[in-house]
Formats: structure tokens, sequence, C-alpha cells
């Protein structure tokens, strides 16, 4: 037990995944070295900041680092999408005071006490008469009196110190800018240049937003696995179809929470991981996880709570932002998220659960999801150290993952991006293998059992193989196999 915990049982490998958000404090070489030893499995390029030539910069210095470290980590490009944001103001700032009137135009121009200008220009045609206006991430309020041209008018319920460049979120409204804009089309040309591993599509509202960006990136060049960011009240309704269309799914808490009454968040995180999970999914919670080690050396430990409880919903990942992007201790941020995870899932193993048991696991029944069940059943009950799963395109280790075996997942595969997007996954450590070694599976699993240090007498893994992406084809087959010395 955690509270008497004298022989504390320490697990090799962290299942959960850590994802580092990269900005000035984290982007020289050494410090993506020191990130990636500290336990990073996935970076975060946030196209709302910086240029083409610095993201290209930076994304080629983390490919050298990770094979430097013989790490297979992936590269999220996430697209900034229609984040709506006031314009300028003359003196850089204007004070709201509460019952104050302010005016909220769509046209050209410099705000000044009295007068925001909006970036978006269709606002008005988006926002009707008592409607909530939130402005600089949530902290202040307006309400919508009336719209007259392209000017809406309102009166400030919480005031404050309004910035220029400030977020505006519209919570009761239905906003009509697509989630794919001119410069994410943009971004995405040089995601696809590139070869990034994900790209993360903001706000998005169904499942055809996500569809489009599909179809675009088929048209042009080929198609990266897109990761749902879930910010909007329209995307935690379309839920389902959204899990369905998306190869994975984040929680993006800063904007969802702005958008929905925040104490609804936390049970839409629960909900959310469990479906992505069913749908085998990776699924990422992200933001203001470790907010306060932006400045601080420590974490409160009402975050330290906020990582525990993610591992104990058994998300996929958990994301930082602004702490390793701009904070002031990148590496020692991930290291205390690493920790914190550990520690969570050294409770799990002793407790033989890694996640919930699903109630709609069986809803769609596949061969895949079926085996997975069983070899999760027969790892856990024969103790076995590992489960070895050759996967070309990482579909069947994607499947594996969902049901949270307590062995860890040896992902096998000659593809060094199927490699590199399984970082994302919970619990498989990925290995590249040259392809004509890729048949002789028995041969491998001697092989990697020597590299993990598996070979001690009785120590067995599973090996879980036969899948093809056509299912008709399949022919899965199980076996254990001993390590030998
Ligand atoms: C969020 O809103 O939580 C989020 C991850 O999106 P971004 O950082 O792009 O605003």
């Amino acid at each position: 037990m955690p509270i008497n915990n004298k022989n504390k049982i320490k697990l090799r490998w962290r299942r959960s995944k850590i994802i580092a958000t990269i900005g000035p404090a984290s982007e020289t070489s050494k410090n993506i070295h020191d990130l990636i030893k500290a336990g990073v499995n996935v970076f975060r390029l946030n196209m709302s900041h910086g240029n083409h030539a610095g993201h290209k910069k930076v994304f080629k210095r983390i490919r050298l680092c990770a094979k430097k470290n013989n790490a297979y980590v992936a590269i999220l490009m996430d697209l900034c999408g229609p984040k709506i944001r006031t314009g300028v103001f003359e003196n850089g700032s204007i004070e709201l005071k509460r019952n104050a009137k302010v005016v909220i135009t769509c046209g050209k121009g410099i705000g000044r006490e009295g007068l925001i200008v909006s970036q978006y220009k269709k606002l008005y045609k988006d926002v009707k008469i008592g409607e909530r206006v939130l402005l600089d991430d949530g902290n202040l309020e307006c309400r919508v009196e009336s719209v007259q041209a392209k000017n809406i008018h309102c009166k400030v319920i919480y005031g404050g110190t309004l910035k220029n460049n400030k977020g505006i979120n519209l919570p009761d409204s239905k906003v009509s800018v697509s989630s794919f804009t001119a410069k994410d089309k943009i971004d995405v040309q040089l995601a696809m240049e590139l070869e990034a591993d994900f790209v993360a599509l903001s706000f998005v509202r169904s499942a055809k937003d996500v569809e489009g960006l599909k179809r675009h990136m088929q048209r042009t060049s080929h198609e990266i696995p897109i990761i749902a960011k879930i910010e909007r009240p329209e995307s935690v309704a379309n839920i389902n179809e959204i899990i369905k269309a998306s190869y994975g799914i984040m929680i993006a808490r800063g904007d969802l929470g702005i958008e929905l009454p925040a104490e609804e968040v936390p049970l839409i995180q629960k909900e959310i991981i469990n479906k992505a999970r069913a749908n085998h999914r990776p699924v990422i919670v992200a933001t203001q996880m470790m907010e306060s080690m932006i400045t601080n050396a420590r974490p409160t430990r009402a975050e330290v709570g906020d990582v525990a409880n993610a591992a104990l919903s058994s998300a996929d990942a958990v994301m930082l932002s602004a702490e390793t992007a701009a904070g002031k201790f990148p590496i020692k941020t991930v290291k205390m998220m690493d920790k914190i995870l550990r520690e969570i899932e050294n409770h799990q193993w002793s407790k033989n659960r890694f996640g919930e048991k699903l109630d709609d696991f069986n809803d769609v029944v596949s061969s895949r999801k079926a085996i997975a069940h069983a070899a999760n059943t027969l790892a856990q009950e024969l103790k076995l150290q590992g489960i070895l799963v050759p996967t070309r395109s990482g579909h069947t280790a994607a499947v594996l993952s969902a049901s949270r075996p307590s062995s860890p997942l040896l992902g096998i595969s000659a593809n060094i991006s199927t490699c590199q997007k399984l970082a994302l996954h919970w619990g498989i450590i990925s290995f590249l293998v040259e392809e004509k070694k890729a048949h002789d599976w028995k041969a491998l699993a001697q092989d990697i059992g020597k590299q993990c240090r598996l070979a001690k007498t009785g120590n067995r893994i599973l090996l879980v193989s036969g899948f093809n992406d056509d299912e008709k084809l399949n022919e899965p087959v199980l076996k254990i196999i001993k390590i030998l010395s």
C-alpha cells in the first residue's frame, strides 16, 4: 500500500507518456537532449507562435537528438485554428470597469478605452443579445446588449485590465468560422514537408472538420494522423463521431474550461478518456498540469493531484505547454511529472489494474480487440515480462495498448514512423528492426528480450502476431516464449 510502502515496486518503464511543448525555454539541442533524457516521449510544436524557419530548425534538431539518444520520440505539430483574439490598443491595454459599456468592433482600427477591435471580422454575425463574450482566457466577462452594424455593444460583468491580442471566447454562441484556417493550410504544408508524426486540429466541432483536413492532406501530399482538440461545447456533444474520425484526442482544457463551466471539465475528461480508449484512440490530457512550475521550482499539491488523476484515469499522455516552452524549469518539470506518473503506476501495477474496465469494450467486436483482451489476461495471470507485438502500421499495438495490460508492450516495426507514432501510446516501448529480420519473430523475441535484460530464467514473454490490415486475412497467434539466458 502506498501509505506504508517499504517494499515499493519500481517499474522499469513508465506507461503514461509525456508531451512537452517546445519554445524559447527549451529549443536548444542541449535542452532537447535533456528533455529526452528526463522522459519526454512527444514534442509539440505550437504553430500559434514562431515562424516556419524556426519550426524547421527545431524539428530537425529534435529528430537528430532523438537519433543520438536512440529514442523514438514523436513530433506533434499543433495548428492554431480559429483562435479569436482582440486587436491592439493605443496604449497597450485598457481598463474594463464592472457595469461599464464597451463596444467590440469588427472593423479595422486600434482599440482604446471603451472600444475593443476583434481580429475575427465576422464576430458580429455570430453573437446574439444576452450571450457572453469572455476575454483574456475567461478572466474578464461582458454580455451582449445589442448588435448594430459591425459593432457589438456590451456591458462589463467582470472587469479588469485587457491587454493587446488576448483571446476572445464565445461559450454561448455558435461560431461559424471554420476550424481549418488559411494559416493552418500553410502550416499543415510544413508538417507534411517535414513528415511530422501528428497534426493537432484546434477548435474541432464535428467529424466533418477532421475529415476535411484528412482530405486536404490526401489531395496535397500524404495523410498525417490527426489529433482532434476538444475545446468547444460542440466537440463534446459530437465526441463519438470525432473519436471515430480522428487518430487521437486531446482534451484541451485551457479553452474547454472557458467555453464550458470549469466544474464540468473533470467528468468530461474522464468520460472522453474512456470513450477514446474503448475505440483504441490515444488520448491526451492537456493544459495547466504543472502551471506553477513556469515560475516555481516545485509544483502545487493540486497540480500533483491533477497529473496523478490523469494517470489513474488511464490517459495515454499528459501534456506540458508553457511549463516547457517558456518556463524557468523545463527539465525539472518533466522530471517531476515523470516521478508523479511512476508513483501512481507502481501502485496500479501492485493492484493489477491500470485502467478501468470499460463498459462498452465489447461494443465493436474485432479479432484484434478480443486478442488484446486475451493477451492482457494471459500476461496478467501468468505474470509475463512483456507482450511483444510486431506491428506494421501500429494498429495492433494501439489496440493492445488500449486494453492497458500490466506487462510492458514491446512494439516492433520495420517502419521508423510507426516506432515514433507509438511513442504517444500508453505503455508501448518501440523497437525498430530491419525489414529482413521482421519475419522471424521467435529470434527477434530472444534478441529484444536480451536488449531489455529479460533473460533471467523463467522470464517469459507473450508474442502476439498474425494480424493483417485486411481483417479477413487475420490469423492471430498468441505464443509464450521463454527468453534464454
Ligand atoms: C488548450 O486550450 O488547452 C490547448 C491545448 O490549446 P492551445 O494551447 O493551442 O490554446
